[in-house]
């Protein structure tokens, strides 16, 4: 099993991979710069080829890099739209020296002009960005539906990779926290859930899943995560998931309320109990 969780990249990536072997884990999850946006790190080759060599020594399953959360790639504003592409350009330029990296993505708020609009917007930026030699995939998030988020039902998802051109350079992330918010019963009905994501938009695409509980209820469109067992998922459906034929080889990544100690202690558990 490929068992992580988000951690902070402000040692650098040697550091960072040091950390996760440290806490038991054999995959992570990263931010490429201040989730608030700003600029990129400046890039240190040395570093990254420090980490991924220590990726490779301890056998790590595919990590993922996650673009800042506050870009909206459709925005309103063709200043935002522009400043979201720019973003996804230099990070996809700075992972192609990490193999088996992917770049994780939310599809953005539509704020007001339409859920139409808004796939529309995020389709064209992802054409903007993918470039034919890119080695990175692109991994769509699904969201919990907040606000105007778009990305909270997989006939969403589904459209966004229909209208951009390069669909093998795109995947799809679940995070368990945002579907259960979004209104998918993955407590009673995991099986349903998965067959529907493969009608909608094919198992095949599913390439990494954000393991979290859910401190807000079942439907109710709020991205509130809660450590594991804490929340409104509860630890046997999450087992569940872990264990899943159809899941179990994926990576999955912890972004839950943890410092590293936490995060160590969390994994442990579902590692003993899987
Ligand atoms: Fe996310
Ligand atoms: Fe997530
Ligand atoms: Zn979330």
């Amino acid at each position: 099993m490929f068992l992580g969780c988000h951690l902070s990249i402000s040692k650098g990536f040697e550091n960072i991979a040091q950390t996760a072997i440290k806490i038991n884990a054999n995959t992570f999850q990263f931010f490429t710069r201040n989730p608030r946006g700003g600029r990129a790190r400046s890039v240190d080759l040395s570093d990254i080829k420090k980490m991924n060599s220590l990726l490779e020594k301890n056998n790590f399953g595919p990590i993922v890099a996650h673009a800042p959360y506050t870009l909206n790639p459709c925005s309103q504003e063709t200043k935002n739209r522009d400043f979201a592409s720019l973003v996804l350009q230099e990070d996809l330029i700075l992972l192609e020296n990490i193999p088996n990296c992917f770049y994780n993505f939310h599809p953005g708020s539509h704020v007001g002009n339409g859920k139409e609009v808004g796939i529309q917007r995020t389709s064209d930026l992802l054409n903007d960005v993918i470039t034919s030699s890119q080695k990175t995939q692109i991994l769509i998030e699904t969201m919990s539906g907040q606000g105007s988020e778009i990305g909270s039902s997989f006939e969403e998802i589904a459209q966004i990779i229909e209208k951009t051109h390069s669909h093998e350079k795109i995947g799809v992330c679940l995070d368990t926290c945002h579907v259960f918010a979004a209104g998918y019963d993955i407590i009673h009905h995991l099986d349903n859930v998965l067959t529907d994501f493969d009608k909608i938009i094919g198992l095949t695409r599913l390439k990494a899943i954000h393991l979290n509980d859910s401190l807000k209820p079942f439907g109710s469109h709020k991205d509130r995560h809660a450590r594991i067992g804490a929340g409104e998922i509860g630890l046997f459906p999450i087992l569940n998931i872990i264990k899943h034929p159809l899941l179990k080889n994926l990576p999955f990544i912890l972004e839950t309320p943890n410092d590293s100690d936490g995060y160590f202690t969390e994994i442990n558990l579902l590692k003993e109990k899987n």
